[in-house]
């Protein structure tokens, strides 16, 4: 998911940055868009299911004179892709308005929701969101921005938050730094985002993270910064955001994504040459910068020479099977004139399920090319996410089924690599202790921490 705010210290009104804002986050998410700000003691929301010009109108938030204000892009990891999942989640409960948007997964949902439903919470979604606004409505004699605090410490796993409340936007972010968020200025407009490319959008300059277990509390007077209180981490960034997620014109915690990706390219070249390859092509979009990469390390020309149609949405939004595989063909079309009788090494940033791979070879091999080899720039995706990103269980995971020489016979290639994990850690430049490469070495968070619930 994706996430923005925006507060204007002068009254200026804000909901079209929001909407700009969403529509630069649009690749977090294209389940549902909403946004939700807050007039005369009432919170407001307008939300629909799919892109955000399809579930917004730019027209009609730009007439509304909010001037503050938060948005959200969704992809389901948690609940189903349905209207009454669509964030932000808002209430006016007994302390005032409130509006959420969440990026991340909580891992303790599931416990928290049964012992909110035991004292009377009935929920409305099947969001784990929807938990923190439980949470703060059963803590009514704290101020919001207390009853806020409180909830976010009872908190496991992932949360990158923006948070509406009156004459305040909060944005927080769990102890770990899971998912990326970022704090940008323009004037007397502060701005929150998951990534840096959504402050560019609306010509903010970006200002910096917000820190693993921070929460900024910013209003008319400035910004105030808090600290969630629970043992103190250094971060636990997601590593998959560099290799695929985010988009390769932003900033997370100080590392330029583009750089990342292109470098995974790079030492995928040193470690998996190919002396044989006369080309070397991206699986597009995601694989472009790290072939890319490959290409300027191996010396060996790159080529556009699969083409991607535009208007067709990342493939793994798509919730089934069936829709997913129809997917790939849609999308993707390899140039016959380039791979006619040449050997051609093709990059892509991840093997998930191994649909991609497997029929975006034998479309390059229908188009005429003497061999593949394929090259992965990250290590096997082999444990699934909790934390946000929407990996399958093991069971679906290609490189958990089976080995390498299995994997690289089910997707037809004549041979395939993959980066290691100290390559990809090296790669993005992050200090090893400070990245989550759970989904690839199977090392989740330790413990996670426990609370007494007891509110
Ligand atoms: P596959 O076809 O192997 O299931 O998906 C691999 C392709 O989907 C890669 O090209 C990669 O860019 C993209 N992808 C990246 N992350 C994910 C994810 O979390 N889930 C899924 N299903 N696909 C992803
Ligand atoms: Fe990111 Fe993988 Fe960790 Fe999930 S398990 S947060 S996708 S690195
Ligand atoms: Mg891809």
């Amino acid at each position: 998911c994706g996430v923005f705010g925006a507060f204007s210290a002068s009254g200026r009104p804000v909901l079209e940055d929001v909407y700009l804002g969403l529509y630069a986050l649009q690749h977090r998410g294209q389940e549902s868009a909403g946004v939700s700000w807050i007039d005369h003691g009432n919170v407001h929301s307008l939300k629909g299911m799919g892109l955000v010009h399809n579930a917004l109108d730019q027209g009609t938030l730009s007439s509304i004179p909010a001037s503050s204000a938060i948005g959200h892009v969704r992809y389901s990891t948690f609940g189903g892709s349905l209207f009454q999942n669509a964030q932000p989640l808002a209430a006016n409960y007994a302390r005032g308005p409130v509006a959420i948007a969440h990026n991340g997964n909580l891992t303790n949902a599931d416990g928290l929701m049964h012992y909110l439903e035991n004292r009377g919470a009935i929920f409305q979604s099947t969001c784990d969101t929807e938990t923190i606004l439980h949470l703060m409505a059963h803590q009514a004699h704290k101020n919001p921005l207390d009853a806020l605090m409180d909830a976010l410490r009872r908190l496991e796993g992932a949360y990158s938050l923006a948070v509406l409340l009156e004459d305040r936007l909060v944005a927080a972010r769990d102890p770990w730094g899971f998912r990326p968020l970022v704090l940008g200025v323009r004037d007397d407009v502060t701005y929150v985002a998951s990534e840096s490319c959504a402050l560019d959008i609306v010509g903010a300059k970006l200002l910096r993270d917000v820190e693993p277990g921070e929460v900024v509390v910013i209003d008319a007077k400035g910004t105030l910064s808090l600290r969630i209180p629970m043992t103190p981490r250094k971060g636990f960034h997601c590593s998959f955001e560099y290799v695929y997620f985010a988009r390769p014109d932003s900033v997370l915690d100080g590392r330029s994504v583009y750089q990342a990706r292109k470098e995974l390219g790079r030492r995928l070249a040193l470690r998996c040459p190919c002396s044989e390859a006369e080309l070397v092509a991206g699986m597009p979009d995601s694989g472009t910068l790290a072939a890319l990469g490959y290409a300027e390390a191996s010396a060996c020309p790159f080529e556009i020479a699969v083409v991607r149609n535009r208007y067709v949405g990342r493939t793994f939004i798509q919730p089934t099977q069936r829709v997913r595989e129809i997917g790939v063909r849609i999308k993707l079309n390899p140039n016959g004139e380039i791979f006619r009788d040449r050997d051609a090494v093709v990059v892509d940033d991840s093997i998930v399920r191994g649909t991609t791979a497997s029929r975006v070879v034998s479309l390059i091999r229908d188009a005429g090319a003497r061999s593949v080899h394929l090259r992965i720039a990250s290590p096997p995706v082999r444990f699934p996410c909790y934390y946000g990103i929407d990996t399958p269980c093991s069971e679906e995971l290609a490189a958990a089924r089976m080995d390498l020489e299995a994997l690289r016979r089910e997707v037809g290639a004549d041979s395939l690599a993959y980066l290691d994990e100290t390559d990809l850690v090296e790669s993005i430049g992050l200090p090893e202790e400070k990245l989550c490469t759970a989904c690839f070495s199977g090392r989740y968070l330790e413990g996670g921490t426990c609370h007494d619930l007891e509110l």
